[in-house]
């Protein structure tokens, strides 16, 4: 089964920033009572690997990066998990 890592935006208190919200090229919320898109986040669904940062196409290439990793070497992946003593 493949894995996913959709890519989430959200407000500085933590709450989504749906994708109805939306903004300028300059990041500015056009949406009322949208307090402005503070983070990006993405959390992939092999529980392993997460990121969070303000820049969005930093946290999309990450994210692609990170699922190329389960494609190419799921044993490297598990050799990982494992040292994470879990
Ligand atoms: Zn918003
Ligand atoms: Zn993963």
């Amino acid at each position: 089964m493949p894995f996913r890592a959709p890519l989430t935006n959200h407000h500085t208190d933590g709450t989504d920033c749906p994708a109805d919200h939306k903004h300028t090229s300059s990041g500015k919320p056009l949406h009322p009572g949208c307090p402005g898109r503070a983070y990006t986040q993405a959390i992939c669904s092999c529980d392993g690997w997460e990121m969070k940062q303000t820049g969005k196409g930093y946290v999309n290439e990450s994210r692609k990066r990170h699922l190329a990793s389960h494609t190419q070497g799921p044993k490297a992946l598990r050799d990982l998990l494992r040292l994470d003593g879990s």
